[in-house]
């Protein structure tokens, strides 16, 4: 059994992963600061002694006594992720930041909620990992796009320079049950 961190634990795919994580017998520290994510989501788990809920948010130092972290905190959707961009970057940034030094005290494995979006605007389809992008660093998505480039950049740095075990993963369009019904995406839309 893992004491385990899930940021953005409060939001669509985050609270899935809460989910399966206690299913395994694993304690869950979920953080948010419910930005696009809310309780409602993980209410079913409130009453449950694996399970812990925690208003924060990642652009700020987190101290916690755990094993390993999910880091899925951010704002997903276009509509969300520009409301209020600089922040978004924030999120991304400071926020990998903060949990890379976390993992790093820690010796925990650490994982990263990536996205296709690093590929921008794709030359090539369907997209490879060695294929690296048609990128765009000032447009209105660069927030997002380059915010979740750069956190790469770190989470590999962090592995060359400090030899934390981490995983990336560039998840694709991603859709179901407690997604956002306003997310503005094309699925939700219909
Ligand atoms: P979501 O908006 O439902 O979840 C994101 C969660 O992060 C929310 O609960 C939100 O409140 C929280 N959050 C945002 N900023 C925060 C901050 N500064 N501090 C703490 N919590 C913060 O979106 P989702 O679809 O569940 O996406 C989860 C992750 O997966 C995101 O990192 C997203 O970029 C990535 N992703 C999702 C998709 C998809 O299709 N859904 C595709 C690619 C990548
Ligand atoms: N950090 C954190 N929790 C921890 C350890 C570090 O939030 O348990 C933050 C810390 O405040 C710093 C960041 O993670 O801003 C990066 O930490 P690291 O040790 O890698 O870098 P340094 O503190 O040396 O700049």
């Amino acid at each position: 059994m893992k004491r385990i961190l899930v940021t953005g634990g409060a939001g669509f795919i985050g609270s899935h992963l809460c989910e399966r994580l206690i299913d395994e017998g694993h304690e869950v520290l979920c953080v948010d600061n419910f930005y696009t994510g809310a309780r409602r989501n993980v209410a079913h788990l409130l009453g449950n002694p694996a399970f812990e809920l925690l208003r924060h948010d990642v652009t700020f130092p987190l101290f916690a006594e755990i094993d390993e972290i999910y880091n899925l905190a951010c704002p997903a959707s276009p509509v969300h992720y520009q409301f209020d961009p600089v922040q978004t970057t924030k999120t991304s940034v400071h926020g990998a930041i903060n949990m890379l030094g976390l993992a790093k005290r820690r010796r925990a494995r650490i994982f990263q909620a990536s996205t296709s979006e690093v590929y921008g605007d794709p030359a090539i389809h369907p997209q490879t990992e060695d294929y690296w992008g048609n990128v765009n660093p000032i447009g209105i998505r660069s927030c997002y796009d380059e915010g979740k480039r750069c956190a790469e950049t770190l989470f590999f740095d962090y592995h060359r320079q400090h030899g934390l075990k981490i995983k990336v993963a560039r998840i694709f369009n991603t859709y179901g049950p407690r997604m956002h019904p306003n997310d503005g995406r094309v699925v939700s839309n219909f």
